[in-house]
C-alpha cells in the first residue's frame, strides 16, 4: 500500500492544477467592514454579518454577562445537564419570533440539517431537493438512506412531477429559503402548496433569510406570510444575521419533542455555551426592534444592483445582501479576487464543487455597515479588474 503522505500529496497537487485549491486568509481585527487580513487592511465584501451585530457593542457586554454567569463550557449535552436558562429564555424567544409552538436549539446549523432529514426520513421513503441546496441539506439527504431526488433550481411545477411519482412512503421536500451561492428566493408558496396537495412534508432552511428579509426580520416564510402549517419545518441559523453562533429548528410541539428523542446529533454534542445564548437573545432584540438595518440594507442592495447594471455586470435575480457577480471560468474568479484584494477589497471567489461547473463566481455581500461611498468604490473596483487578458 502507498504512503498516505504521497497520496494525499498527490491529490493536493492536482487539486492546485485544476485551480481549485481552498486557502485560509488570517483576520487579525473583529468581524466587520474594516478588517485586517493577512497583516492589510481592506474593505469587507464577502462576510455573513449582514446586519452587523457580530461585533455589536451589546451583543458583547451579553455574552461578558453570561460568561460571568454560566461560566464558559455547559459541561454536558442538552439531555444530560447542559440545558440552562438561557438555552431554554432563548428557544422560547425563538418560537415567538418565528411564530411557531416551539424551538430547538442546535450547536451548528449543518447539525441542524443533518439532524431533521435523518430524523424524519430513512430507507424506503424518499427526499427530493433543490438541486442547488445548501451541502448540509444535500448530505443530510443522503445521510438519511432515503430514496434521493433532486429536481431543477426553483422549479415547483418539475418538484410535483417528481412527487406524482414517488408512491408509498414518507416523503420530505427540502428547500433553502434563500439560496447561499445565488441570492434568490426559493418559490415557497408554491412549494407549500405542492407539498400540501401530494401529503409530502416541507422543510425549509432559511439560514441566509432569517434577520435580513420581512418585516420582523423573520425571514423567508415571513416575507412570504406563511404559517407553521405551510412551512411545517424550519431551520435557522445563528451566525449569519444574527451574529453569533448556533442553530435551530422551529415547529410544532411534535416536531420539537420527536427530534429531541430521535435525532442523534443533537442528542450526542455538547450544547452551546450558555453565555452564547444570552448574546444571542441580546441580538434579536436588536434585530426584532430596530427596522432601519433591514432598511438601510434595503437601500444598499438597490444602489449596487443599479451600479452594477451600469456597468453591464452578470448579476443574478437576487434582492437579499448575496449579490454574485458570475464570471464562469474558475482561474478567472479567482484572479479577480486576487485583483479586487490588491486595490483593499475582499471579495471571495466561489468555485466547484460550491456552485455548479462553469458558474465560478465573486459571491459579493453587503452589510448594513457598508456606506453608499464602500458601494461605489466597489463598483469602481469591479469595473477596473473585469475581465480581459489574465496579466
Ligand atoms: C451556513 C449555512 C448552514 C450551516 O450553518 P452553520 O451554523 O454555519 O453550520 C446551513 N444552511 C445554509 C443554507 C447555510 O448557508
Amino acid at each position: 500500500m502507498q504512503e498516505m503522505d504521497t497520496v494525499l500529496s498527490t491529490w493536493l497537487r492536482e487539486r492546485a492544477a485544476e485551480g481549485l485549491y481552498r486557502n485560509r486568509t488570517i483576520r487579525q481585527s473583529p468581524q466587520g467592514i474594516d478588517v485586517i487580513v493577512d497583516g492589510r487592511p481592506v474593505v469587507n465584501f464577502c462576510s455573513n454579518d449582514y446586519l452587523g451585530l457580530a461585533n455589536h457593542p451589546e451583543v458583547i457586554e451579553s455574552l461578558k454577562a453570561g460568561a460571568e454567569r454560566y461560566g464558559v463550557g455547559s459541561g454536558s449535552a442538552h439531555l444530560v445537564c447542559g440545558h440552562s436558562d438561557a438555552h431554554h429564555a432563548l428557544e422560547e424567544e425563538l418560537a415567538a419570533w418565528t411564530g411557531r409552538d416551539r424551538a430547538l436549539l442546535f450547536s451548528t446549523g449543518y447539525m441542524a440539517n443533518i439532524s431533521v432529514i435523518s430524523a424524519l426520513v430513512g430507507r424506503g421513503d424518499w427526499v427530493l431537493e433543490d438541486r442547488v441546496n445548501h451541502a448540509s441539506l444535500l448530505d443530510g439527504g443522503l445521510l438519511s438512506g432515503a430514496r434521493f431526488r433532486r429536481y431543477p433550481h426553483v422549479d415547483a411545477a418539475a418538484l410535483e412531477r417528481s412527487l406524482r411519482q414517488c408512491g408509498g412512503r414518507r416523503t420530505l421536500v427540502v428547500s433553502d429559503g434563500v439560496f447561499s451561492m445565488d441570492g434568490d428566493l426559493a418559490p415557497l408558496p408554491e412549494l407549500a402548496g405542492v407539498a400540501r396537495s401530494t401529503g409530502a412534508w416541507l422543510v425549509i432552511d432559511d439560514a441566509h433569510g432569517f434577520g435580513v428579509l420581512g418585516e420582523n426580520g423573520g425571514g423567508t416564510v415571513e416575507h412570504y406570510r406563511l404559517t407553521q402549517k405551510d412551512v411545517p419545518v424550519l431551520v435557522g441559523t445563528l451566525g449569519k444575521a444574527i451574529g453569533t453562533f448556533g442553530a435551530f429548528v422551529a415547529g410544532s410541539h411534535a416536531l420539537i419533542e420527536f427530534l429531541i428523542q430521535r435525532a442523534r446529533p443533537y442528542v450526542y454534542t455538547t450544547a452551546l455555551p450558555p453565555a452564547i445564548a444570552e448574546a444571542t437573545r441580546t441580538s434579536l432584540g436588536l434585530l426584532r426592534n430596530d427596522s432601519w438595518r433591514r432598511l438601510k440594507l434595503n437601500r444598499l442592495i438597490q444602489r449596487f444592483r443599479a451600479g452594477a447594471a451600469g456597468l453591464g455586470l452578470a448579476l443574478m435575480d437576487s434582492c437579499t445582501p448575496i449579490q454574485p457577480v458570475i464570471v464562469g471560468d474558475v482561474r478567472q474568479a479567482t484572479e479577480r479576487s486576487a485583483r479586487l484584494l490588491e486595490r483593499g477589497f475582499l471579495v471571495s471567489a466561489i468555485r466547484p464543487p460550491t456552485v455548479p461547473a462553469g458558474s465560478a463566481r465573486l459571491r459579493i455581500t453587503l452589510s448594513v455597515l457598508h456606506d453608499d461611498e464602500h458601494i461605489d468604490r466597489l463598483l469602481v473596483a469591479l469595473s477596473e479588474t473585469a475581465c480581459g487578458p489574465i496579466a
